[in-house]
């Protein structure tokens, strides 16, 4: 061994590799060598290659090798409320889900809450999350507990903490009018001004200055435009740029925002989408959740400046919102990723979920045939993620260079038998079962279906210890929002009375 051999190795053998979402790409039998956290070769017999002190080898027979996957858009804040709401409009599950609305939380259970989110990511065969996750009120204490439980259990993340600077209730159309003044101060939305602490400084100072982390990474994550001032949106464009950061935004999710944008910037034709670009800030870095009230002519922008989308079906579904434009985006060739958004309104955190919807719903989004949409979902999960996190040349495929991030699918599973096409099946027939085992960055973090990073009944104890506290909240926030329900539908109804060029939703008309 000599001064340039690799501390830590892992080798999977005899696995049936797919290197790519390429549809070219088919499985082949071949062995991965994955060197402190980088794929150093894939080939046949690479057992001789292994040098290092540490070394593991995880048999690879029988299983279907894949890059990890990627959640393009996930908010952790929310983890604990899962299964607790059937469907509801966007801005009622707003009042009823979001930190704004509560107390503030306990490290513990900010902790606890990222740690499940991520285990049920990992276990859905995702190796890399973002995570635009509300700290509020915010916490610098809160954040390093957000970094440290990544960091714990394994997964790769990149954090992208919300911010705002206007108040969610001047940015939702006949709030103000509707709601009796004395109640206005309680309405909130995904993110709201946070006057004690300068969140941007603190981030810049605490974690973009400091040496980068092996498996933690950072975003910006301004949380809507129309939440922000043109002062916020200089100064994160300004940011992402001095430290090479992607962005995340929510754009257009509901019919709402779309009315909003074409009320408040007549300047820019009533679009959100020509307000971002006079300001600079489309281009390949930028990225657009949800992109539900997308217009043609917006989609174009996108496609000239090289803006990537963020498709939510799942939750676009639960929250009322609509089906995005998913054949026009395609056909415009915009870069997407798939997210599984919200524990409280997707509900799971699975990108095969992810996948089978977003494939299903491009077959209603269009009455003529259209290209294979089991190649597109992959391939969002994969290298769609990849780019959106400014990460094509090192994650979302298996290939020499990239990082060590590869799942581990056991095709003994019923969904393999026949195995007729990997993709399809993948997209259509895979519910996750057949996970079972993920590496992230050449460490095996589940192995046959058991978390290796830590005790997972201890962490069900931890959650079972801080879940009292969170549903008792949750229960004041409910009843709370209950009596707010007049004024939200009649908010509501006025919103759908009204014409943005565009439906998204079925009606049955
Ligand atoms: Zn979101």
């Amino acid at each position: 061994m000599n001064d340039t051999a690799p501390r830590r190795q892992l080798l999977i053998t005899d696995g049936m590799v797919l290197q790519s979402a390429d549809p070219a790409a088919v499985p082949k039998r071949l062995d991965v060598l994955i060197d402190d956290g980088v794929i150093s070769a894939i080939g046949t017999d690479l057992r001789q290659r292994l040098v290092a002190a540490d070394t593991e080898v995880l048999d690879g027979t029988d299983k279907l090798i894949i890059p990890g996957m990627i959640n393009s858009h996930y908010h952790s804040h929310d983890t604990l409320a899962k299964g607790t709401l059937e469907e509801e409009p966007l801005e009622f599950w707003r009042l009823l889900a979001l930190p704004p609305q509560y107390p503030k939380r306990s490290r513990e259970e900010i902790k606890v809450r990222t740690l499940i989110g991520a285990y049920e990511c990992l276990r859905s065969g995702m190796t890399t999350v973002q995570d635009m996750v509300t700290l509020f009120p915010f916490d610098p204490d809160h954040l390093d507990a957000v970094v440290e439980a990544y960091e714990e259990i394994g997964i790769r993340a990149c954090i992208g903490l919300q911010y705002a600077d206007i108040k969610g209730i001047s940015t939702i159309p006949f709030w103000e009018e509707v709601f009796p003044k004395e109640l206005h101060g309680g309405l909130s939305t995904a993110a709201e001004p946070d006057k004690k602490t300068d969140q941007l400084a603190y981030l810049e100072e605490r974690y973009l200055n400091a040496p980068a982390r092996d498996r933690v990474n950072w975003a910006l994550g301004p949380s809507a435009p129309e939440r922000c001032t043109p002062e916020l949106i200089q100064r994160t464009i300004a940011l992402a740029e001095k430290y090479d950061l992607p962005i995340f935004t929510h754009i257009y999710e509901s019919k709402g925002m779309a009315l909003q944008a074409r009320r408040e910037y007549p300047q820019y034709g009533g679009s959100l989408i020509k307000r971002l670009h006079a300001e600079g800030m489309l281009g390949p870095r930028l990225n657009l959740a949800h992109s539900v009230w997308l217009l043609n002519e917006e989609i174009e922008l996108l496609a000239e400046t090289g803006t990537n989308v963020v498709m939510n079906l799942l939750s676009n579904l639960k929250l009322k919102s609509g089906i995005p434009p998913i054949r026009e985006i395609e056909r415009a060739g915009l870069s997407f990723g798939l997210g599984c958004d919200n524990s409280s309104c997707s509900d799971a955190q699975n990108i095969f979920q992810a996948m089978k919807l977003f494939a299903l719903m491009a077959a209603v989004s269009d009455a003529e045939p259209g290209p294979d949409q089991s190649t597109f979902a992959f391939r969002a999960a994969t290298e769609g993620g990849a780019h959106a996190l400014l990460r094509d040349d090192d994650l979302g495929s298996i290939d020499v260079g990239y990082r060590g991030d590869v799942v581990l699918m056991d095709l003994t599973d019923p969904s393999y038998i026949p195995f007729n096409n990997v993709v399809r099946q993948l997209v259509y027939v895979e519910s996750g079962r057949a996970v079972s085992s993920v590496v992230v960055d050449g460490r095996v973090v589940i192995k046959n279906g058991a978390l290796q990073t830590m005790d997972a009944a201890e962490l069900r104890a931890r959650v079972d210890a801080v879940l009292p506290g969170f549903m008792a909240d949750f229960e004041t926030v409910k009843a709370r929002t209950e009596k707010l329900r007049p004024y939200l539908l009649e908010a509501h109804r006025r919103i759908w009375g009204e014409d943005v060029g565009m439906n998204r939703i079925f009606t049955g008309v």
